[in-house]
């Protein structure tokens, strides 16, 4: 199984972490309301066709990615990076970004 990683290209799924059901909202860390947590860390989906995952290319740039795969094909329709376009990174490869940017 191939993802395309949106930085890196196509890479092979032995480079990608899987980081958990991408369909799961956490409750306020404030919250005691005990059955929102509890359905938040064990209640999972089990689709039998397109799921909303999380991976993290683990062994590329360590992006965090929302990936829509088909669970009986394991066909992906989707990539996309968790937090939004170059986010996913984190500050040290906005920095970084920055620093090449001023550089051209
Ligand atoms: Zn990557």
């Amino acid at each position: 199984m191939l993802i395309t990683c949106p930085y890196c290209g196509p890479r092979d799924v032995i480079e990608f972490t899987y980081q958990g059901d991408g369909n799961r909202e956490r409750p306020d860390p404030a919250s005691q309301n005990f059955e929102a947590w509890n359905a938040y860390v064990y209640d999972r989906l089990n689709p039998a066709g397109d799921h909303n995952e999380i991976w993290q290319h683990s062994g590329g740039c360590r992006t965090h990615l929302r990936v829509v795969r088909n669970t009986l094909t394991h066909e992906i329709s989707s990539v996309a990076f968790v937090r939004g376009d170059h986010q996913g990174r984190g500050d040290h490869g906005s920095a970084a970004r920055r620093k090449a940017e001023d550089k051209s």
